[in-house]
């Protein structure tokens, strides 16, 4: 793409995003690229990591309804700058690629087939607040419950089967081959539980956590929230509960999750969205309809979801892993 003489590149939203944030930002890219190399096909990860390019503002001057409601047009507004070129024919983005390859993984592709890349924030995340209270960072939903997810299964004990799963494309319907409404899950179970009725056995005894952040009460926006439902910052994981099943929740899972974090010391709270608004989901009522599972669905309660600089609480982290190490320690389900 070249306008005004700058290379841009054309850019598709992913999911529900808050897109304001994007602009005067030090963007950089990364993903999968799939080239042509001595015959073969192959694919490899990349990672500009330095920015690369950045989507400016339009001054104040020359749009004062900036800040009173301005509708952002993506194909329009959003196309990052990522030079000026004095030659338009130096505008190839397959020779970049093939370039960062090069530089990345020390070999050069004879030609590339395909990518699928991302722009991404290069500001590195960081505990911030004048005593620490917050973490500040990008694709906190859910990263932040994939890193509990992951301490709490490397500590859980030998004896019980314990399965973490992270699954991709949640934020646009999780019907994917590796997403929720995928079979990804069910394949992996059913491998490793061949036999007989095993699996459904297994199913039957389980419990899952389906762990994605939660909407805190926002200081300047608190009427957004049920006043007695509304989650707080650094108090503890969040049991979502939605009678229409846009959460998986009910009264035995919901139970045992306060039980499990009682016993442990973690302070919990519930959430339900005010009965006047739209509910958001997560990928809990998904597997539990695909499997048949029982399950709770919770979060870490967060400012700015799906800005591109996402806010949760500093000590919550902490509260999520203590209660997850503990769920995955413990034999006596309901
Ligand atoms: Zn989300």
């Amino acid at each position: 793409l070249q306008r005004q003489g700058f290379f841009q590149l054309g850019v598709e939203v992913y999911g529900g995003a808050l897109l304001a944030p994007w602009f005067d930002r030090d963007l950089s890219l990364a993903g999968r690229v799939t080239y042509r190399r001595d015959g073969k096909v192959e694919s490899q990860l990349i990672d500009f990591e330095h920015p690369i390019a950045v989507i400016p503002n339009l001054a104040i001057h020359l749009n004062r309804e900036a800040n009173s409601g301005w509708a952002i047009n993506p194909q329009n507004e959003l196309p990052p700058i990522l030079a000026q070129l004095a030659d338009p024919e130096a505008a190839d983005f397959r020779a970049l690629i093939t370039e960062q390859l090069a530089r990345q993984h020390d070999f050069s592709a004879d030609a590339v087939l395909d990518y699928e890349l991302s722009f991404y924030d290069t500001q590195n995340a960081a505990v911030i607040g004048l005593n620490g209270d917050f973490i500040a960072g990008a694709r906190l939903d859910n990263l932040l419950s994939c890193y509990a997810g992951l301490q709490a299964l490397l500590a859980a004990p030998d004896e019980e089967s314990c399965v973490l799963v992270c699954n991709d494309h949640e934020e646009v319907g999780s019907s994917s081959a590796c997403g929720a409404d995928g079979p990804m899950l069910e394949q992996v179970l059913r491998r490793v539980l061949p036999e007989g009725d095993a699996f459904v056995r297994t199913i039957q005894r389980s419990l899952l956590v389906s762990a994605d952040n939660a909407h805190a009460v926002h200081p300047n926006y608190a009427d957004r929230h049920d006043e007695n439902h509304g989650p707080k910052l650094n108090a503890g994981p969040v049991i979502k509960i939605n009678s229409n099943q846009r959460y998986a929740t009910n009264s035995e899972t919901a139970g045992f999750f306060r039980h499990l974090c009682l016993e442990n010391e973690v302070p919990v709270q519930s959430f339900v969205t005010r009965s006047d608004m739209g509910c958001g989901s997560t990928i809990g009522p998904i597997t539990a309809s695909q499997l048949g599972v029982r399950t709770v669905d919770i979060g870490l309660p967060t400012f700015a979801m799906h800005s591109i600089r996402e806010l949760a609480g500093s000590h919550d982290l902490a509260h999520l892993v203590k209660v997850l190490t503990a769920f995955y320690a413990s034999a006596e389900l309901p």
